[in-house]
This record gives structure tokens, sequence and C-alpha cells, in this order.
């Protein structure tokens, strides 16, 4: 029998968060908690959770708020199976691009500021929030949904300055939780150009070949790989 693993997706009403909670609910195997701003208006989820058979538990949690964080994290550890075993996979999924095409020199700073309060604080808080859930988990992996755009290695050109900023400080992010806590595993996670709102529809790929790929590459992690950048084929994206 294969072992049971509870995750956790903020950001999961729609677009990538919402196809990993349909992939991962057909498993049996997988728990899953279901973050988004509002689940009740959240349909979608709703009707998952309707025919999951207690396998998804739907959480209100605003990554940009503090305190919507920390409620968050006092319900979730009030669920008896999540208190006992933990959250396995926790995927700082939720994410914005304000400023679609902007530049250095021309984008609105108040882009950046909304980028890297839901971007890289975001991920920040909710691991702060989460991680003793997730140090009691048999996994205890922190998957950080980032971008080749916020690679500097790959060269992402002069474009989406203010959400490419944002990324490569969640890599960051990335980089020093997984220096600072060597039992965990942590990655960031490029999923690739995906038929999303925040994709777009010129996007190549839909969402449901990005998210395969993302399950199937955080399924295979190991301890060694933690504080690496991959993308969705499992494959290393330079910093
Ligand atoms: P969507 O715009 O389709 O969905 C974004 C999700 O994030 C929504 O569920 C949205 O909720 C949620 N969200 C936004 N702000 C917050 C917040 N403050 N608190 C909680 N949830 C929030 O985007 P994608 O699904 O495409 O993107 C998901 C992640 O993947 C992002 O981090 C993005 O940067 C990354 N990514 C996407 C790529 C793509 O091609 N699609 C490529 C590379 C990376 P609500 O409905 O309430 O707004």
């Amino acid at each position: 029998m294969s072992e049971n693993h509870v995750w956790l997706i903020t950001g999961a009403n729609r677009g990538i968060g919402l196809e990993l909670v349909k992939q991962l609910l057909q498993s049996p195997s997988n728990t899953v908690i279901a973050g988004c701003r509002s689940p009740s208006k959240a349909a979608d989820l709703q009707g998952l959770a309707a025919q999951a058979n207690g396998r998804l538990h739907l959480v209100a949690l605003d990554v940009s708020s503090q305190e919507s964080v920390t409620t968050a994290a006092v319900e979730v550890a009030r669920i008896p199976s999540i208190a006992e075993k933990g959250i396995d996979y926790l995927v700082n999924n939720a994410g914005i691009l304000p400023g679609g095409y902007d530049t250095a020199f021309g984008m609105d700073f108040s882009h950046l500021e909304q980028t890297f309060n839901t971007n890289v604080i975001g991920p920040a808080r909710v691991a702060q929030a989460f991680v003793g859930l997730v140090e009691k988990s048999t996994k205890k992996t922190i998957v950080n949904i980032s971008s080749t755009m916020g690679s500097i290695g790959s060269d992402p050109g002069a474009h989406g300055s203010s959400y490419a900023i944002s990324k490569t400080a969640l890599n960051m992010l990335t980089y020093k939780e997984a220096k600072e806590k060597s039992d965990i595993t942590v990655i960031s996670m490029c999923p690739g150009w995906l038929q999303t709102d925040l994709g777009g529809s010129s996007a190549p790929l839909h969402v449901s070949v990005g998210v395969e790929g993302i399950i199937k590459t955080v399924a295979g992690l190991t301890p060694s790989d933690s504080g690496k950048f991959f993308n969705m084929k499992g494959e290393i994206v330079p910093w």
C-alpha cells in the first residue's frame, strides 16, 4: 500500500493551485488542505470537497495577511489527523503578476510592493506559520512555486521586471530556508508557461501538463535536492 501524504496548497481556487488539488485527489493516498482567500466563493473546491470523502479541507488563507496566515495555521493544527501526521508537502503556489510586461526603468513601484508582499513575504510567512507541522511529517518538504523569469542564469530579458525581481527574491528565500533547516527539503519550482489567468491564453501548455510535471518532480525529491531550483521536467534551473 502507498504511503499517505498531506499536502497544503496556497492559492488553490483557480489556475495551477486548483489543478494541483484535482490531480492530487486522484490518488487515494493524498489528503489536501486547499488554502484560498474566500472558501465560501470557491465553487470548484467546494464541488471537489463534496466528493473527496474528507480528504479535502478548505481553509481561508490570504498569504498577504499575517493575521489570515496565523489563523489558518491554528485552524489546520486543529484537524486531528493533521495535528498527528503533520504536512508532508507545503506548496507555496499563490502568486500575482500585477505589473505585466513592466520594465525596471518604467515600473510602478506599487506593483513591486504588491509582488513582494504576495510572492515573497507570502511564502515566507506561510512557511514560518506552518513549519512546525511540516517538521512533524514524513516528507518535510516545502515547494516555492517560482519562475524562470526570476532566473538570472536563464537571461529572462528586460520585461516583466517587478514580477521577475520578486521571483528572484523568492529563490533566495528557498536557499536561505534550505540552509537554515537541514531536516526539511526546500526547493523552488518553475511550473512552465501554462494557460491560466496569470499565464495567459498564449501560453503553450495546458495547466494539467505543468501540474503533472510538478507532482512527479516533487514526489521524486530526496533530502539532497534541498536548496535547488527545478523545472516541471525535473531538470535543474540556473539561479
Ligand atoms: P492564477 O492567476 O491563475 O492564480 C493565482 C492564484 O493565486 C489564485 O488562486 C489567487 O486567488 C491566488 N492568490 C493571489 N494572491 C493571493 C493571496 N494574497 N492569498 C492567497 N491566494 C492568492 O495564476 P497561476 O495559477 O498561473 O500561478 C500560480 C503560481 O505559479 C504563481 O506563483 C505564479 O507566479 C507561478 N507561475 C505561473 C506560471 C504560468 O505560466 N501560469 C509560470 C511560472 C510561474 P484569488 O482567486 O483569490 O485571486
